[in-house]
């Protein structure tokens, strides 16, 4: 038998980039799904998950869904975001956004990352729309592409929020309906509020590498009745009534089954020592960096808390004589996975025909930074022996 590329198995590393930790009442919660034969799209583990999501974002209601991608697919149909209009986001980010943007036929405008956070530029967007945009009795028009600008989508890139005061202001001004990318960003905040629950709409992702997991997941959480009726209503197929097979529109199984929702509940048990664990393991690495020229890690905005779910780091190939790629290669060789960023949406085959507002920031991070293994479970032990690497390669 053959065995296609996608199901290719890996050998994993001796200290991965970012793995899962199952340490509290995992197999208790699945067994009782298993006991009671609740385990598909429906039971109490899928509205105890939704309710607890829904209360760390702040918001009234929780949608669990299939994965990240279905909660923003789902999201920005239940928005209104139609085909032909436009949806502003973060050209930095896993291709996930600019994909479920895609599915609805919608065109993506990219913005650039700032430098320091590394998040979307808001003074670009601000620009974008001051310069290239007008409000009209129809919305938001970009006056060049003669297309509505519906929605912003800001990406939380490695948990770390957006400048959301202003981003929010902008949204108000333009008219402009706001979709949290906050599939990275569980725990987090921005001014006080957290992330996920600061836009009209807020997802999350619960993949495998992700703050915590159900193996694959995600969930859409908002304050607006009738946005969570919706999203509800289409994620199950758009089904009228629970006794006939009746659909009132263009439905999707998207529904998170039980039995993964069990899997979240106790993950979620066990989140604020997983945030602790991530922003000690961030300290540490920060306190290295600092101590060694060359190395520039993803700053922290002075008003956002982040979770810290992914740690990485800009490498100066001029002060440190190697660059990330090499660094990349020279950590595997030890058996230490470590990971570029993405390739920017602007750059990627699938989305470079859609219009890009930046500098070349994206790009330079893209080329440059380093993401290091940062998983709960990761030990000092293990993470300063990923450093003694680094410390032997700038020693040569
Ligand atoms: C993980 C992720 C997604 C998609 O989530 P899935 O659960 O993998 O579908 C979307 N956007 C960003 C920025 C992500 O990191």
């Amino acid at each position: 038998m053959t065995t296609l590329s996608a199901d290719k198995i890996i050998t994993p590393a001796e200290i991965p980039l970012c793995e899962p930790q199952f340490a509290g009442n995992e197999w208790a919660y699945i067994k009782s799904c298993l006991d009671d034969n609740w385990v598909s799209s429906v039971g109490p583990f899928v509205n105890r998950f939704e309710a607890q999501c829904a209360q760390i974002a702040g918001t009234s209601y929780g949608v669990a869904t299939v994965n990240g991608t279905a909660a923003l697919h789902a999201a920005l149909l239940v928005a209104g975001v139609q085909s032909g209009e436009e949806v502003i986001t973060s050209s930095l980010t896993f291709i996930a956004t600019a994909n479920a943007i895609r599915y609805i036929g919608a065109a993506p405008v990219f913005i650039d990352a700032e430098p320091t956070y590394w998040q979307m530029n808001v003074q670009l967007l601000e620009d974008f729309l001051q310069e290239e945009c007008v409000v009209t009795s129809q919305g938001c028009l970009n006056r060049k592409s003669g297309r509505l600008v519906r929605a912003i989508v800001p990406v939380h890139v490695h948990g770390h929020p957006v400048d959301m005061d202003r981003l929010m202001e902008l949204a108000a001004s333009y008219r402009l309906i706001v979709i949290e990318d906050a599939t990275e960003a569980l725990g987090s905040s921005y001014s006080d509020k957290p992330a996920g629950g600061i836009g009209h709409i807020g997802c999350f992702s619960f993949n495998g590498n992700k703050l915590i997991t159900t193996g694959g997941g995600g969930m859409i959480v908002t304050n607006d009745p009738a946005l969570a009726q919706a999203a509800k209503h289409l994620t199950t197929q758009a089904k009228c009534g629970n006794a006939e097979y009746i659909h009132d529109q263009l439905g999707y199984n998207y529904r998170m089954p039980n039995i993964l929702a069990a899997l979240g509940c106790a993950q979620l048990e066990q989140l604020d020592a997983f945030i602790r664990r991530k922003r000690s393991i961030a300290a540490r690495y920060n306190e290295f960096f600092a101590n060694h020229l060359g190395f520039t890690p993803q700053g922290t905005a002075p008003k956002a808390i982040s979770n810290c779910w992914l740690y990485a780091v800009r490498v100066d190939r001029a002060k440190t004589g190697f660059s990330a790629r090499e660094l990349i290669s020279r950590l595997a060789q030890k058996g230490i996975q470590s990971r570029p960023l993405w390739q920017p949406m602007h750059l990627s085959q699938v989305h470079k025909d859609y219009q890009f507002v930046g500098t070349g920031v994206a790009s330079d991070l893209y080329e440059n930074v380093v993401s290091l293994p940062c998983s709960t479970g990761l030990s000092n032990a293990q993470q300063d022996q990923v450093l003694s690497v680094i410390e032997a390669i700038l020693e040569q």
